[in-house]
């Protein structure tokens, strides 16, 4: 080969080449596509159907959702029905065979944890919007983000091979600096363990297990439904009786009844993103849901 053709086959591939060959992952949420950025590093671009902002449990299928799903290599989905309202029509009219449920390019995440809240009894409409495989809000565990990173990082192996030890490498060194975090922001919720909290959606039995919160009582009624006044009188009776001092929501729910009983109760109502947002590290958003939490019941301690 002649010298200036080899010269430009090597710029070609150091600018175009490379970068065209990087792996496309879509996940359907942000904590999700936050983690896979952590462990794709340079190799792969990453897409994310829902904002972060938005009700993980009600998304707008916009054609855009179906053209990003139809270039992917790899979808990486929340499970255990969280996206069943919106996902599944979205993935069979991309007629990309690669991301269909049981292929390679299809990675459901919550078969890597430990399915909380898993309903013992046969389900009715009658009680809410309940999921049938349990409770599927697991990546506000950041000890759950552990092993959803460790099943990406194999699955991408699977997916692109020669990249294989850089996506365990990528993997590791994310695991590592989260696993001290997790020291830490345990250390700071130590000393308000077995406190009281009020959340507004049946969400948050991930964060207050790992956090050593107890839930008791939910401003929904039931998953999913908006609150009633009888149901509000009950719920600030068990706030003023055990002295409730935080009520815990994501921002994509209304705050209106929540304000009211945090102000007639004497409580903090702390609104947090749900899922990472855009311009932040998954590990940034965990600590400053950490952080607020313990600000809000230090202050009501002191
Ligand atoms: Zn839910």
């Amino acid at each position: 080969m002649k010298t200036w053709l080899r010269l430009l086959m090597s710029v070609w591939l150091l600018l175009g080449g490379a970068a065209s060959a990087k792996v496309k992952v879509v996940a359907t949420l942000s904590d999700l596509g936050a983690i896979t950025r952590e462990v794709g590093g340079e190799l792969v671009s990453v897409k994310v159907l829902a904002r972060s902002t938005q009700d993980p449990h009600f998304v707008d299928a916009r054609p855009s959702l179906v053209l990003d799903v139809a270039n992917a290599d790899l979808l990486i989905i929340n499970g255990m029905e969280l996206e069943a309202g919106w996902l599944p029509p979205v993935v069979t009219n991309s007629r990309n065979e690669k991301v269909q449920r049981g292929q390679p390019g299809f990675l459901d995440a919550s078969t890597l944890v430990t399915p909380k809240e898993v309903p013992t009894q046969k389900l009715d409409r009658s009680m809410g919007d309940i999921h049938p495989g349990g409770n599927p809000h697991y990546t506000l565990d950041p000890e759950n983000a552990v092993k959803v990173s460790k099943g990406i990082a194999e699955r991408l192996a699977q997916v692109d091979p020669a990249h294989a030890s850089e996506y365990a490498a990528n993997q590791a060194k994310f695991a590592e600096e989260l696993t001290a975090k997790v020291a830490a922001w345990k250390q700071a919720l130590a000393p308000f363990h077995g406190t009281d909290v009020v959340t507004y959606h049946k969400s948050w039995i991930y964060f207050v297990d790992f956090a050593g919160l107890d839930e008791v009582a939910f401003v929904e009624p039931k998953p999913g439904l908006p609150p009633s006044a009888g149901h509000v009188a009950n719920v600030l009776g068990v706030m003023k009786a055990r002295k409730v001092p935080l009520i815990l929501q994501e921002q994509w729910y209304p705050a209106g009844t929540s304000e009211q009983l945090a102000r007639i109760s004497g409580a903090t109502l702390v609104r947090v993103p749900g899922q990472t947002p855009e311009q932040q590290r998954y590990i940034e958003h965990i600590d400053d849901l950490v952080h607020q939490v313990v600000a809000a019941l230090a202050k009501k301690r002191g």
